[in-house]
């Protein structure tokens, strides 16, 4: 799904000016790599034409680049879909907090159950895990492992005994014991059947659960969400967790999930070790299946704080090698608004592999320094750097209250920071488009 979306949106960010069939065409690119990464056709065409109406809708002109603007507007709109904030897990009133798990067989309940366990340990609370699995070999056996693993006591009356009370017994213990969070683990099928969700029902209606989670291995894609309404019909629950999203999934299930059950994911597994449980983030799932990284949010950083028409302007100075110390004075404190600088340089993807990008570093104490020295400068000096010879440099660092070689530094800094820039701004798209802007 990734890189079907990076080709789409490569195309897309070097645009200076996106026009109602840039989008369109873009959109049919997105759409059939939703469909294509299993997620439901009903929710892909709902997603594509609430993207097209705001893309089209907002004055993508004005934006930095109008190209961005509509991968931000996807952005968004794909946290939305996956429910647009992260679902917190239920509490009880009065303790303990019941947790049901729910899932086909193999999915990731046993080991889930054994993750959740460890997170809320870590929040200071006691947990009990109650071994309600008495079909699969060696279940009660397998949580028992993990229990002891993690510190964390385990219910279990062996395989004999009945599912509903190995669950209402071990709610008993657990007030007994004064433990908060109660983590039934259940049977799975490997397949939907009557007596499968005749037992859930059951064991739902002994304990009257909390949380009613389902364990969705998101390998599954489609079968995913389908297996995902049908618990919800049988068992109305109050959450998903998403397991093996370490794996090469394609991410149709986050997607899907939500929108058609009206279920929040909660959670996200990715690995086999105890504690790769993670609340579910959608705004980190989006820029994950976007393949962006942090791409988003400098966009946004370089949107709110440099002015478009000034970049512009500069950016066009840059192609002609007009760049002066005056305009890496105002560029400086452009990129100070921004941020740390090497934080910049991280979030941009490919910057790491730039050569001698790492011994680039602005540090933010010298920057005072760094004025000095250019404001030591003449007006032809700032404007003709290739002028500054020995003695010019001698008398700047006089000037400045510095030292030879920090104007000299400077100077070698400057070069770099005319490289960067030019690299920052082709990175940032639409450099030879820009010129051509109103
Ligand atoms: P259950 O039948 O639903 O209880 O499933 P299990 O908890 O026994 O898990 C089935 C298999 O999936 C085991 O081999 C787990 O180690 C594996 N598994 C569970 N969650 C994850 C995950 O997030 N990532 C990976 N890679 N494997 C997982
Ligand atoms: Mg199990």
């Amino acid at each position: 799904l990734s890189s079907r979306l990076q080709n789409v949106f490569g195309k897309l960010k070097g645009k200076g000016k996106v026009t109602e069939d840039d989008v369109n065409e873009a959109m049919r690119e997105v759409r059939l790599a939703l469909l294509e990464a299993d997620v439901n056709f009903k929710v892909v065409k709902e997603f594509v034409s609430k993207v097209k109406e705001k893309a089209v809708g907002q004055e993508l002109a004005k934006s930095f680049t109008p190209g961005m603007a509509v991968i931000d507007i996807v952005n968004k709109e794909l946290t939305e879909l996956m429910g647009g904030t992260q679902s917190k897990l239920a509490k009880a009133n009065k303790p303990p907090t019941v947790i049901m798990m729910a899932g086909l067989q193999g999915a990731g309940k046993t080991t889930t159950s054994g993750k959740l366990a460890k997170l809320l340990q870590k929040q200071n609370h006691k947990p009990l895990l109650v071994a309600a699995d008495i079909y699969r070999p060696a279940a009660i056996k397998q949580l028992q492992v993990l229990g002891e693993q993690i510190k964390v006591p385990v219910f279990a009356l062996g395989d004999k005994a009945n599912p509903v009370d190995i669950a209402k017994q071990a709610l008993e213990h657990a007030k007994e014991e004064h433990l908060d969070y109660v983590i039934i683990d259940t049977a799975g099928r490997l397949h939907i059947d009557e007596a499968l969700m005749d037992e859930l029902r059951q064991v739902h209606a002994a304990v009257n659960p909390d949380e009613v989670l389902l364990v969705v291995d998101s390998m599954t894609g489609q079968d995913a969400v389908n297996v995902a309404e049908s618990f919800h019909q049988q068992l109305s629950l109050t959450g998903v967790v998403l397991t093996k999203l370490d794996g090469d999934t394609r991410g149709g299930a986050a997607l899907s999930v939500k929108a058609v059950t009206g279920c929040p994911i909660k959670f996200a597994a990715m690995g086999e070790k105890i504690d790769s449980l993670e609340p579910f983030h959608p705004e980190r799932m989006a820029s994950r299946i976007l393949g962006m990284g942090d791409m988003l949010s400098l966009i946004e950083k370089a949107q709110s704080s440099i002015d478009s028409e000034k970049a512009a302007e500069l950016e066009r100075k840059m192609r002609r090698a007009e760049f002066t110390f005056e305009d890496f004075l105002e560029q400086m404190e452009q990129v100070r608004k921004m941020g740390p600088l090497d934080q910049i340089l991280d979030m941009l993807p490919g910057m790491g592999k730039v050569k001698g990008m790492k011994d680039l570093k602005v540090d933010e104490k010298q920057m005072g320094r760094v004025e000095a020295i250019i404001r030591s400068m003449t007006r032809e000096e700032k404007q003709r750097p290739e002028i500054l010879n020995a003695s010019r440099r001698k008398r700047i660092a006089a000037g400045s209250g510095t030292s030879i070689q920090d104007v000299n530094k400077l100077i070698k800094q400057f070069e770099d920071m005319r490289k960067m820039m030019k690299q920052f701004s082709s990175m940032m798209g639409g450099a030879k488009k820009k010129g051509k802007m109103p």
